[in-house]
Order: C-alpha cells, then structure tokens, then sequence
C-alpha cells in the first residue's frame, strides 16, 4: 500500500506530467500524420558478394511537420500501442509492393527483391492474408520478390497462428525474415519449427565483431545455424570493412549497413542503381 502511495504522489510530478503530456501530443500528431500521409520510405540496400545489389530493406520515415524527420524508434512503439501501425502497415505494404512491381519491368532491376518490417499487431490480425494477397493483385508485384521481417516477439505471441499464416503467405511465394535475430527470448527449438527463409543477425552483434569475443562467437553460431536449417543469413549494421571481412570468413555474404549504404530516398536509390546496374 505504501508503495502505490507512493506512485500516486509520483503522477503529480511536474516531469511526469510532462511526459504524459508530451505523449498525447505524440499520438495526436500521429493521428494526423496517418490520415495526411506524413510518411514516407527509405530504401537500405542488401548486398551480396562483389558487392552486388539484390535488394534493399524498407523503413518508414516520419516527416513531422514541425519537428522535421522523426525517429522510428520514437514513433513506431506508439503506432504499435495505438494500432496506428495498422493503416501504416498497409500503406508501407502497398508503396513497397508498386515499387516492386516498377522494378519488374526492367530486366536489370526485376530480380530485386524488397524486405518490410510487420509488426506484431499487423500480422496477427485476422485478415493479414487477405490484405497481402490483395496488396499483391492491386499491384501486380511479384510475390517471391517479397520478404516479410518477423521478430521473435511476434513469433512468440501465437506461434501456430504464426506458423499457419507463414506457410499460407510462403505457398504464394513470399519469403521470411527473422529480424534482430539473437537477442529475443525464444528459445532455438522453437525457432527452428518456423517455416523461415534467412535470419538476420541483429546489428548490437555486428558492432563488437572485435571489440566482444563473445559477440564475435554469437554471430558465428547465428551463421552456423543458419547453415544446419539451410537457410540464408544477412548481417545488419555492417559498418567496416573489418565487419564485413569476417562475416564473409564465417560464411555470411549477405550485408546491410552503413559502409554499402545508409537507408535513402526511392530516387537515390534509383540514381546508383542505374551507374550500378547499368539500368
Ligand atoms: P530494424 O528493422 O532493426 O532496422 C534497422 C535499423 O538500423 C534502421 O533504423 C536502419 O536505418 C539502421 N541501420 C542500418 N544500417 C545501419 C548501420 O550500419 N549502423 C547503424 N548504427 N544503424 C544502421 P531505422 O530506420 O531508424 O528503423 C528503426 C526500427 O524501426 C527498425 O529496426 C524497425 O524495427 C522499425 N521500423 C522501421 N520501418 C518500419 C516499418 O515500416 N514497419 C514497422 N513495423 N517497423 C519499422
Ligand atoms: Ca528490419
Ligand atoms: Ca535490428
Ligand atoms: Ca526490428
């Protein structure tokens, strides 16, 4: 009793207040980012050996009126609270999916693929299915061009729903993802029931490849891993040289991060693809 005694003084804290306050003022302006369409995408290129481009990962952007570009991070817990992340879900889906099926027509792109992050709600709703195959024939996109990254949270939350439904998306051809791979809860039995194309080694690993022993081992078990499943494996957060040395000395060839590029505008995208691809 004391200690909710406690607490409840603790509401009236000026800063606390303030925090509740500044929370409200988020969503609001969430709210009306979502029907404004304030957002837009940034694509990070995925790169395989000699540097090849096979894709890039889709990331959402917040261009807030007066604050300018906000953050993710700040954002996408709220969308996720609110079920803002619903219609901002669909719409990241939808403008991947165009985007993909542009590429489609031009020989030197139509081999690339797009990775979208699903959040936990967003994929657990009861006609994600219906939305994506949707999605797919409104636009013509090429479902095996299409990876969807799950994180173990969302595996975790209902696995046979999850299970189900990534077999379901897998059998028109989309491919699977298990983002931030390493540093969730799950256990490894479990992972490996999941019908997944590539783990994605989450980018807190790849920073102390050097610096952390133990980290430089966890990315190797990751890769070894994905090697017993059959599967790919792709590296986040790849920013030296030395990084991605080892990686590929572990058997991982597959790189995103800053030292190929920082996530960027369709057109700039577009713009190095052309000198790249020769498009
Ligand atoms: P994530 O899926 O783990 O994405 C990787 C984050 O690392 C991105 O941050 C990316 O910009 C950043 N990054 C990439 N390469 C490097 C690097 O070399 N060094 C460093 N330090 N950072 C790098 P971003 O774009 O701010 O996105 C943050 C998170 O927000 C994402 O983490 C993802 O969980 C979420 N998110 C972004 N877009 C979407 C979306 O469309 N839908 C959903 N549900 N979540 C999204
Ligand atoms: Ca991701
Ligand atoms: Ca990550
Ligand atoms: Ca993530």
């Amino acid at each position: 009793a004391k200690t909710a005694g406690r607490n409840s003084i603790r509401f009236f804290d000026p800063r606390m207040q303030a925090a509740v306050t500044a929370r409200a003022t988020l969503e609001n302006d969430l709210r009306t980012a979502v029907e404004q369409g304030q957002f837009t995408l940034h694509y990070q290129t995925q790169v395989g050996c000699g540097t090849r481009v096979v894709g890039a990962e889709v990331l959402i952007r917040w261009n807030h009126p007066t604050r300018g570009m906000v953050s993710p991070f700040e954002f996408i817990p709220l969308a996720e609270e609110t079920g803002l992340i619903l219609p901002m879900g669909l719409w990241v889906l939808q403008t991947a999916c165009a985007q993909l099926r542009r590429w489609q027509d031009h020989p030197a792109t139509a081999e690339l693929q797009l990775a979208v992050n699903v959040s936990a709600r967003q994929f657990h709703q009861d006609d994600f299915i219906e939305q994506v195959v949707t999605v797919l024939r409104q636009t013509g996109a090429r479902p095996d061009r299409l990876k969807l990254e799950l994180t173990e949270s969302l595996a975790l939350d209902n696995v046979d729903d999850t299970i189900a439904k990534m077999n379901t998306l897998r059998a028109l051809g989309l491919g699977f993802s298990m983002d931030d791979f390493g540093t969730g809860q799950s256990s490894l039995s479990y992972l490996t029931r999941l019908p997944l194309d590539q783990l994605k080694i989450d980018q807190s690993f790849v920073r102390n490849i050097g610096i952390q022993h133990t980290d430089a081992l966890i990315v190797q078990t990751i890769i070894g891993m994905a090697q017993s499943l059959g599967i790919d494996v792709i590296a986040e957060g790849v920013e030296t040289e030395a990084q991605r040395a080892f990686l590929e000395q572990h058997g991982c060839t597959l790189w995103q991060g800053y030292l190929f590029s920082r996530p960027v505008p369709i057109e700039v995208l577009e713009h190095r693809l052309h000198s790249a691809l020769g498009w």
